[in-house]
């Protein structure tokens, strides 16, 4: 029995990466994305699983996460996507890891820096095809950063990327503009450095159009089971690795009118029994779930009831109940058949699953299995 615990599958996560690395077209790589502890999940287990499952690079977000990373896993190739000060700079190269670079300025920077540690950095152009975020949008400038890269000592041209926006919308013609703006510009690239790695898709991309694969992909949210499109995961064949669980801490007769939580947004309609959880939104229960979600209990679903506070939800368990303390609690996840996935919280929430378990908070211990 645990306060609240985050069990994660870790056979799971290496299922997910055989899977997604099997859905690739002949000859492109799985990279990882493990960024924000791997969604939540615990980035150093994750990864492990992920490379067992397939995958045969990594990739974070912060050169904090590279850090983190790097130490445990010295040989595998890692990229740090997002953008870097000065000091994140030598933080990520130290950490042995590759870096985007979508300005001439920066370039000069990386090289600077690559040359004071006394090793060429690795690094991906980034060409922004239409996402609006980090990357060169001019095709000119990609090529010649491209060039730049390649002709400087300090550095070793690895990659040419991007990033689509709208890999998750089916009926987004945008998708297809921005892979041909972007194979465009890798062609040109690739035509002066064949050796270099090209990539484009995430997730979405990955299931949705294999002429996104390219010569990597850099998968997130399927790793850990979670589906792209916010449906349902076992439809594309992932298995969610991630369940929430706390354990019934107390129950209570309720008369008619008793009232549960802050405010008393819930009074009891008739006579019923309520169930006491120690978790919430400290942990990461989001407060809009308040009368809005379920949790399981002897595998069926049970009402949030009231107000979710910082660190208790409470539940209701109706006018007769074999409910006893001590009875495990699944927000998230599976019971004796029953199951409620991050997707329908998510849509609860009007958000996405991502948000659902990297909003799961450090208190929460994570436990592998
Ligand atoms: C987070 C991220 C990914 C992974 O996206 P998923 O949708 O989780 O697969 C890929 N590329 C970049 C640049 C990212 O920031």
């Amino acid at each position: 029995m645990m306060r609240a615990v985050a069990r994660i599958d870790l056979g799971a996560v290496e299922r997910n990466c055989a899977h997604l690395k099997s859905t690739l077209r002949d000859g492109a790589e799985l990279c990882a994305v493990v960024k924000a502890d791997g969604y939540g999940h615990g980035a150093d287990g994750c990864a492990t699983a992920a490379l067992a499952g397939g995958a045969t690079k990594l990739a974070v977000a912060t050169a904090t996460e590279a850090a983190q990373i790097g130490r445990r896993f010295q040989h595998v190739p890692l990229l740090t996507m997002g953008a870097l000060t000065p000091e994140d700079v030598d933080v990520s190269l130290s950490a042995g890891s590759e870096v985007a670079v979508w300005r001439e300025s920066f370039r000069r920077l990386l090289a600077d820096r690559a040359r004071a540690q006394g090793r060429p950095a690795r690094v991906h152009v980034k060409h922004d095809s239409g996402m609006g975020r980090l990357g060169n949008p001019d095709p000119a400038e990609v090529l010649a950063l491209a060039r730049a890269c390649d002709a400087d000592p300090d550095l070793e041209l690895a990659g040419i990327w991007t990033h689509l926006a709208t890999a998750d919308e089916p009926d987004s013609g945008f998708f297809d503009e921005q892979l041909d703006r972007f194979a465009a510009v890798a062609d040109a690239v690739k035509a002066e450095f064949p050796s270099v790695t090209v990539h484009a898709a995430n997730s979405a991309a990955v299931f949705r159009d294999p002429r996104s694969h390219f010569d990597m992909a850099r998968c997130g949210v399927a790793v850990y089971g979670l589906d792209p499109f916010q449906g349902d995961p076992a439809e594309r064949g992932l298995a969610p690795a991630l369940s929430l669980c706390s354990y019934v801490a107390d129950v209570k007769r309720f008369a008619p009118g008793d009232s549960a939580g802050y405010g008393q947004t819930w009074r009891a309609p008739v006579e019923t029994w309520v169930g006491v959880l120690p978790l919430g939104y400290g942990d990461g229960v989001r407060r809009g779930l308040s009368n809005n979600g379920e949790v399981l209990v002897r595998g069926r679903r049970r009402p949030l009831v009231g107000t979710v506070s910082m660190d208790n939800v409470t539940i209701n368990l109706g006018p007769e109940t074999d409910v006893e303390p001590g009875d495990e609690a699944v927000l998230i996840g599976a019971q004796d058949g029953e199951t409620i996935l991050a997707e329908e919280i998510a849509a609860r929430l009007g958000t996405i699953n991502y948000e659902v378990t990297c909003g799961i908070s450090a208190r929460v211990p994570r436990e592998s299995a």
